[in-house]
């Protein structure tokens, strides 16, 4: 079977409502617009016309907040490949010369891909998560440090704007610390659109609360009295991936009135009636709370 072009249209079974993206509409269409909407032009077209694609996006902000939800779910939408995944890191503790290696095995697939179908090449996304980690080393080489990092930008660099430039290639830089990125990766055609994802305001926590709950809803398993409008006022500066561990915890206090005798592996027979109530979500906001950052709302 042969794959979609890089350029090939948007799978139209794709509706964001079904994403399981919360709160991020404006985000999610901004870096549509910005990185993916000239991959829509059919194959040939883009070139022919003049339109340049953009090569890489960096997607900044606090922990948690869906950046790499939202990259995965655009690739999908665009019958992208499933995405590869480098780890800063995880670069750093590979061996000299190993994570350089990695790298570029990574872009070659693109690469070889591009050669042999030019403009029907399929895109390939590359999300490179905590990349502050690599940048952070930069220059420091001489100094004692092993200068991973730095090869590693220069690479990266490299494969963004050499002489061979890749029409079929997404990088998308991940961080929480937007300070800390090495500033030639920033530039024009290299990471050049910057999106922010902050962390979800009472809308975006309420919509994020009703997907992440929406499986123990359907079967039965969401009691009346839990209200998500109430949990997503008392749940101010929490991230999309702390409601989600808010939900595990309320979960474990509903298991737990279904524990038989004290013993933890012995659940009675009417766990299969478990239902996770409101008094259940109140004690888990006791135990579980945001880590990092300040929200919109807080700044009002
Ligand atoms: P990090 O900076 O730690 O890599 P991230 O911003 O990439 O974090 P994700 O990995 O996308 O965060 O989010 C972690 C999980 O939290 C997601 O898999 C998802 O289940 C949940 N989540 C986070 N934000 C949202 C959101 N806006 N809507 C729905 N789920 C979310």
């Amino acid at each position: 079977t042969r794959r979609p072009a890089a350029n090939s249209v948007i799978r139209p079974d794709f509706k964001f409502e079904d994403m399981g993206i919360g709160g991020l509409d404006k985000e999610f269409s901004d870096i549509f617009r910005r990185a993916f909407a000239s991959r829509v032009f059919p194959p040939g077209l883009a070139e022919k016309v003049g339109i340049q694609h953009v090569r890489g996006i960096l997607l900044f902000g606090p922990p948690g907040t869906g950046k790499t939800l939202i990259a995965r779910q655009i690739g999908k939408m665009l019958n992208a490949r499933e995405p590869k995944v480098i780890n800063g890191p995880e670069v750093l503790n590979k061996y000299v010369g190993q994570s350089e290696e990695n790298i570029r095995k990574l872009f070659a697939d693109a690469e070889k891909e591009q050669k042999e179908k030019g403009d029907e090449s399929g895109l390939h996304i590359i999300i490179f998560d905590e990349l502050d980690a690599v940048c952070k080393q930069r220059g420091s080489g001489a100094g004692g440090g092993t200068g991973v990092g730095d090869s590693v930008v220069n690479q990266l660099l490299s494969k963004l704007d050499g002489v061979d430039q890749l029409n079929n290639i997404l990088l998308i830089g991940m961080t929480n610390r937007k300070d800390m990125i090495d500033e030639a990766l920033l530039r024009p055609g290299r990471l050049e659109v910057h999106m922010e994802i902050s962390l979800p305001d009472e809308f975006g926590r309420q919509q994020i609360l009703k997907i992440h709950t929406a499986k123990a809803r359907e079967n039965g398993r969401l009691a009346a009295d839990v209200s998500l409008e109430e949990l997503a006022r008392e749940t101010r500066n929490f991230s999309g991936a702390e409601i989600q561990g808010l939900i595990r915890s309320a979960t474990s206090f509903a298991l737990q009135r279904h524990v038989k005798g004290g013993t933890v592996a012995a659940l009675s027979d009417d766990v299969v009636d478990m239902q996770i109530r409101m008094e259940d979500f109140l004690r888990a906001l006791e135990e579980v709370h945001p880590l990092f950052g300040v929200s919109e709302e807080d700044l009002d």
